[in-house]
C-alpha cells in the first residue's frame, strides 16, 4: 500500500512537471494525501428564494446599456467523470486557469463521484475548488432525472449533493415539484441559456473546443441584449479546451465575462452572483 502511495506521488509529479512545463501552473495540494476529514454535517444560510426568479439566470444579473448580452457565467458539471487521480487535476488545472485568467467558474459535480474519489485519493476537491475561487454547487448526489423520483428521493438527493445555494438540476430536468423542493430546501434551481452541447458526439467524437467556440459565438449573438448569460459545458468533453477561446470571443464581442472572486469562496453561493 506504501509503496503503491509512493508511485502515485511519484506519478502525480511527474504529470504536474509535464503539465507546468506547459506554461500552466496550479498547486499540487490536491493530489497531497491528508487526513480523511471528518464528515460533519455544515448547515449554512439559505433563504428561501423569492419567487418567480429565472431559473436560467443562475444569479446572474443583466444590463441594456451596453445593448449587448451582458454578463456571462462559465459553468461546467459532471466532475468527476472518470476515477483517477489525473481527473481530480484537471478539475484543479481548470480553477487555477480560471483563477489566473480573473474568470469566475461555477462548477457542478456529481456528489457520489466526488466521495468515491475523496476516499480513494484523500483528496477533498470541493474544498480545493473553492479555495481556488471557484464556486462549487449542488448537482444531486447521483444525477438521476429528478422528475423520476419521488418527493422523498428528490429530497434525499438534494440534501446529499454538495452544500450549496444553487441546485442544477441534472439534466436541466424539473418540474414545478422538484422545485419547490429545492427551495424548500433553500436552493435556487439553475440551469443555462447557452447550452454548448459539447457531449453530443459528431461521428464517434466530442465536438472540438473550435466548434464549441463557434457554438457560443453564434448563440451569444442571438441572445437578446441585456440578458444574462450562463454557459452550459462538461468536464469530461472538449469544453475545458474551448475555455479561453469562449472568454476572448465574449471579450471580442463587448459582453462581460463574469470576474472571478478575489478570495475564496464558501458553500454560500452569493445571489446576486455577479
Ligand atoms: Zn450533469
Amino acid at each position: 500500500m506504501r509503496t503503491r502511495e509512493t508511485a502515485s506521488i511519484v506519478l502525480v509529479g511527474l504529470i504536474l512537471a509535464l503539465v507546468s512545463g506547459c506554461g500552466i501552473t496550479f498547486s499540487r495540494s490536491a493530489a497531497t494525501p491528508t487526513a480523511s476529514p471528518s464528515p460533519a454535517p455544515v448547515t449554512i444560510p439559505r433563504p428561501v428564494p423569492e419567487p418567480n426568479y429565472a431559473v436560467q439566470d443562475c444569479g446572474v444579473s443583466g444590463t441594456a446599456k451596453s445593448g449587448k448580452p451582458s454578463n456571462v457565467l462559465l459553468t461546467i458539471d459532471d466532475f468527476p467523470s472518470e476515477h483517477s487521480i489525473a481527473s481530480g487535476q484537471k478539475m484543479m488545472q481548470i480553477a487555477d486557469w480560471a483563477h489566473a485568467s480573473g474568470v469566475m467558474m461555477e462548477a457542478f459535480p456529481i456528489k457520489a463521484k466526488l466521495d468515491a474519489y475523496q476516499q480513494a485519493y484523500h483528496a477533498d476537491v470541493v474544498s480545493e475548488l473553492r479555495a481556488r475561487g471557484t464556486y462549487v454547487s449542488n448537482h444531486s448526489f447521483s444525477h438521476p432525472e429528478l422528475t423520476k423520483l419521488s418527493p422523498s428521493k428528490v429530497k434525499a438527493e438534494i440534501q446529499k449533493g454538495v452544500q450549496s445555494t444553487y441546485l442544477r438540476p441534472p439534466y436541466g430536468d424539473f418540474n414545478p415539484a422538484v422545485k419547490k423542493l429545492a427551495e424548500a430546501d433553500g436552493y435556487r434551481v439553475c440551469t443555462w441559456t447557452i447550452d454548448t452541447n459539447d457531449w453530443r458526439l459528431v461521428d464517434g467524437k466530442y465536438p472540438s473546443p473550435e466548434e464549441l467556440v463557434k457554438r457560443v459565438h453564434t448563440q451569444l449573438r442571438t441572445t437578446p441584449p441585456g440578458s444574462p448569460v450562463v454557459i452550459l459545458g462538461h468536464y469530461f468533453t472538449n469544453y475545458p479546451l474551448a475555455l479561453q477561446g469562449i472568454v476572448d470571443d465574449v471579450n471580442a464581442f463587448g459582453a462581460h465575462v463574469c470576474s472571478a472572486p478575489s478570495a475564496p469562496v464558501s458553500e454560500a453561493v452569493p445571489f446576486p452572483l455577479c
